[in-house]
Formats: C-alpha cells, sequence, structure tokens
C-alpha cells in the first residue's frame, strides 16, 4: 500500500491546507492499495501562482531546444519505471498487465519522446508580407484526466504543453492516481524547474472545477465523460480560456459486404473489448450486411471465448475487471436496457464464474441491435459490443453517423477505393480501414460531442501554442 500525504508543487513535496485522503481500490481484489490528497481550491491556488511564476519565470526564456532536452530527459526518467507504472495500472485499472506494460506504460514513453523531436524540428517562426509571426505558449495549462488510460492521457496533454513551454497544472482521476505521482516523482528526478510541473490531486467538482475557473489558468486541457466535459467548458467560459475537450464516442465499424468477415469481426470484437471496454475510441457497434449478421455472430462468439478473463497480474489474462463497482453497475444497467428494449443477447450478459471479488463483467455481444435503442445511442464504457444489421451501404452510413458523438470509427472493405470513400463519408476524427495501426503522430480528436481539439503529433502541439504578429 503506497500512501500520498503530500502534493508535488513548485519543486517541493507539500503537505495540502486540507488534510482529508481518498482511497484508492484494486479493480481486481476490491482492496485499498493506496491513499491520496483530497485537496482544496487553496491547494490549486498555491499550485496555479508556482506554475504561473516559472512561466513567467526561467522556464518562460528556454528555448525550444533546451525544452527538448528536457523532454527526452524526462521520458527516459519514465522508461526507467516502466514496470512500476505498468504493475500500478495493472491493479488500479484492471488492465491485464501485458497490455498494461505496452500501452499504459509503453505508450507514454513514446508520446513523451515523440515531442522532443517535435519541438526541436518545430518551425515556430515565418514572414507573412511586413509581419513576423510568432508561435508563442499558451501559458499555465491545467489538466484534468481520466482513469482509463490514465498515463496516457496525462502525457499527451504534459508533454506538448511542456515542449510548447506552457506550465502545467495536473489534476489525474482520483480513481487511478498512483501513476500521476509516479510522473510527479519522475519530474524530481531529473531536477525539472519548480513550478513547471505541479499535481493536485482530489475529486473533479473541487479541484478540477477550481482549475477550470482559476485566473492565473489560461487553458483547461480535459479528457473524460461529456457531462464533466460541459460542465469544464461552461465554466472556464467565464475567464475566455482556451479549453480543449476529448469526450466520450460511440464509434462504428462499418463492415462492407464485400469485407474478409472473420477478420473484420475477430479485430473489431477485439477492438470492443480493449480495457474491458473501458476505451474512448472503442468500436461498440458493429454494422454488419443484414444477409452475413449470423455469420458475424459465431466469429464474435469464438472470438470472445478466447479472450481469457481474469487477474489482471496474470501474463495470459486478455480481459481484467471494470475499474470499479460504480462503473459496474453502470454496465450492468446497460445491459438489462438492452434486453429490455429487445435486442438479442448472443454471448456473456452476466459475471463471470469463479471472480468472486473484482469488478468484473463477462464480453458481451448483443445482435439485432438498432439504431435508436440506448445501447446503441450512449457509451457504455464496458465489454459490450451492439451488432446492427444493415441492408444498403447507405443505410450502413447513416447508422454509423447516427450518434451525438464522433470520435472514431472502422471501415472494411476488400475494395480500398470503396473503404475510403466510406471513411471519408464518416463524421468522426479517426478512421480505420482494414485495420489500419495506431499511429501515435496522427491527431486523435473527436467530432460533434466527442470534444474539440486534437491530441498527439503536431496537431496536438498546437493546441499549447498561440500567435502572434509582429508587423515592421
Ligand atoms: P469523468 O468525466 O468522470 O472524469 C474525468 C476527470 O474529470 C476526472 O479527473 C474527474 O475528477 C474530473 N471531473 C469530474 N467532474 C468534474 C467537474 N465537474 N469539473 C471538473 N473536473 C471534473 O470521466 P472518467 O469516468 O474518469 O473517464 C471516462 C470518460 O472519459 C468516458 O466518457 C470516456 O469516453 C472519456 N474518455 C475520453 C477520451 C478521449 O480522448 N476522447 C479518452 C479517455 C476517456
Amino acid at each position: 500500500m503506497t500512501i500520498h500525504q503530500q502534493l508535488y508543487i513548485n519543486g517541493a513535496w507539500r503537505t495540502p491546507l486540507s488534510p482529508g485522503l481518498i482511497d484508492v481500490l484494486s479493480a481486481s481484489t476490491e482492496d485499498v492499495i493506496g491513499r491520496i490528497p483530497e485537496s482544496s481550491p487553496a491547494d490549486v491556488d498555491q499550485a496555479a501562482e508556482a506554475a504561473r511564476q516559472a512561466f513567467e519565470g526561467p522556464w518562460g526564456e528556454t528555448t525550444a531546444a533546451e525544452r527538448a532536452d528536457w523532454i527526452e530527459k524526462l521520458a527516459g526518467a519514465l522508461k526507467d519505471r516502466l514496470k512500476t507504472v505498468a504493475l500500478t495500472i495493472a491493479e488500479e485499472v484492471g488492465t491485464p498487465i501485458t497490455m498494461s506494460a505496452s500501452i499504459q506504460a509503453g505508450l507514454p514513453v513514446m508520446v513523451t519522446d515523440s515531442y522532443a523531436k517535435l519541438i526541436r524540428e518545430a518551425k515556430l517562426e515565418e514572414e507573412i508580407g511586413n509581419s513576423l509571426i510568432v508561435r508563442e505558449p499558451v501559458g499555465v495549462v491545467g489538466a484534468i484526466t481520466p482513469w482509463n488510460y490514465p498515463l496516457h492521457q496525462i502525457m499527451a496533454k504534459v508533454a506538448p504543453a511542456l515542449a510548447a513551454g506552457c506550465t502545467v497544472v495536473l489534476k489525474p482521476s482520483e480513481v487511478a492516481p498512483m501513476n500521476a505521482f509516479l510522473l510527479a516523482e519522475a519530474c524530481e528526478s531529473i531536477g525539472l524547474p519548480a513550478g513547471v510541473f505541479n499535481i493536485v490531486s482530489g475529486y473533479g467538482p473541487v479541484v478540477g472545477e477550481a482549475i477550470a475557473t482559476h485566473p492565473l489558468v489560461d487553458m483547461v486541457s480535459f479528457t473524460g465523460s461529456l457531462r464533466a466535459g460541459r460542465r469544464v467548458m461552461a465554466l472556464a467560459a467565464d475567464t475566455i480560456k482556451r479549453v480543449t475537450l476529448e469526450l466520450g464516442g460511440k464509434s462504428a465499424n462499418v463492415i462492407l459486404d464485400d469485407a474478409p468477415l472473420d477478420k473484420a469481426v475477430s479485430v473489431g470484437v477485439k477492438n470492443a473489448m480493449l480495457n474491458s471496454g473501458q476505451t474512448c475510441s472503442a468500436w461498440t457497434r458493429m454494422i454488419v450486411p443484414r444477409s452475413r449478421q449470423d455469420e458475424a455472430v459465431e466469429i464474435a462468439r469464438q472470438t470472445i471465448a478466447g479472450l481469457k478473463v481474469g487477474d489482471p497480474l496474470d501474463p495470459s489474462t486478455k480481459l481484467g475487471p471494470l475499474v470499479s463497482a460504480a462503473q459496474r453497475a453502470r454496465v450492468e444497467g446497460y445491459i438489462a436496457a438492452g434486453k429490455s428494449e429487445g435486442a438479442r443477447l448472443v454471448a456473456g450478459g452476466g459475471r463471470p464464474a469463479g471472480l468472486d471479488r473484482g469488478y468484473f463483467v463477462e464480453p458481451s455481444v448483443f445482435a439485432d441491435v438498432q439504431a435508436k435503442m440506448t445501447i446503441a445511442q450512449e457509451e457504455i464504457f464496458g465489454p459490450i459490443l451492439s451488432i446492427l444489421p444493415y441492408d444498403t451501404e447507405q443505410e450502413a452510413i447513416a447508422i454509423a453517423n447516427d450518434s451525438i458523438y464522433g470520435l472514431a470509427g472502422g471501415v472494411w472493405s476488400a475494395d480500398a477505393e470503396r473503404a475510403l470513400r466510406v471513411a471519408r463519408k464518416i463524421r468522426t476524427g479517426q478512421v480505420d480501414i482494414n485495420g489500419g495501426r495506431f499511429n501515435a503522430l496522427a491527431p486523435f480528436g473527436g467530432y460533434k460531442q466527442s470534444g474539440t481539439g486534437r491530441e498527439l503529433g503536431r496537431f496536438g502541439l498546437e493546441e499549447y501554442l498561440q500567435v502572434k504578429s509582429i508587423a515592421r
């Protein structure tokens, strides 16, 4: 058990101004595995002041090359902690250890490293006629992050913010915060200048809202639910902060009639089940030709049978538990809604046998789902796949776009031109054709109510820069 009683503010560990601690539970044993400070708005004041001072002080004077060096060092310090990060997130989130090592621990290192390179090569000045155009950092960034890929989501904000020359006040998720303290330790270990990175842990409505309204914070970068994102955007409006939001999704996997069904369905099922379905970009709606729905159901059943559910610390486990009791209750509510609205449950639907502790739910599949059903409209954030049949390509596209969300999606076809034509019609920020690989340099973000702004790569860096024109 690790107990953090202090916050990392202004380059030092400080006792918070309020005494409360928040328990952190293991997703698979339900035991308390750690505690973190339940901070107050007064702690946010201290962190914001430190971040402001650092921004207006030496950090604001650094060159892009110097910041690239710092970011490289930070990536190195995270790399030194790979095993600890992987184990920590396997416990607090329930991500199976093999995947935790690559995605939860490895990806943040890769993203951090990418920003050292990007800022080294960035063109921050250009001439337009008699004007010199300079790109300058936005200022103090408030980063508010969720629990599902916790360190990835943190580094997708912190790395570009530091690269741009901003300073950061981070409020990590209170559900999976232990990894963020490992990051603070990494910042301390490399001697990152005081105030450049600060952490204030606690609850969203208290600490998150204090960040979103703080007069010393110039920008809020939020990843989380639509509900909280709306609130953050409204609160940030008062001080006209720059706001980027990475919110939920209800992504469609459109399988066209000429697609290789085996691969399209099995890859699609695994995508939907990744991290027990707790993935914002998961393809939770599989859209299949009506004439091939039964075949698709059979392939989905077989794929699920091959996904071993169990202890996240066992290297052979493919699916762990959900993150919390609240999340499991929500997911079970959606399973009940699917049944009562007439969708056909073809796999799972209950709790796996023999796993009495931990927030486990069986990977589950509904077929004959209609676009208007609750399970086809709302983000479930659990291992639940909905299969929706269609009759024409046009109808498939219409179903894919019948959502308030627009985060991601897939298209499968034997004809690359046809797949691209359909991909262009899907109103989402990302589309993968025939299982196209994740690209950590490509922009990631949402259309519609999936958010505003982009993360990763060059587009992610631009969010933290503002433009000044100097006429002469
Ligand atoms: P959440 O919205 O409950 O919490 C996210 C963060 O916001 C947490 O740090 C939380 O404490 C804070 N928060 C909560 N209420 C707040 C408020 N009123 N003001 C300020 N901050 C507040 O989301 P979660 O349950 O942690 O994460 C799951 C959600 O995140 C899902 O909807 C998922 O789709 C979304 N998500 C989106 C992306 C993306 O990139 N689009 C990535 C991961 C997760």
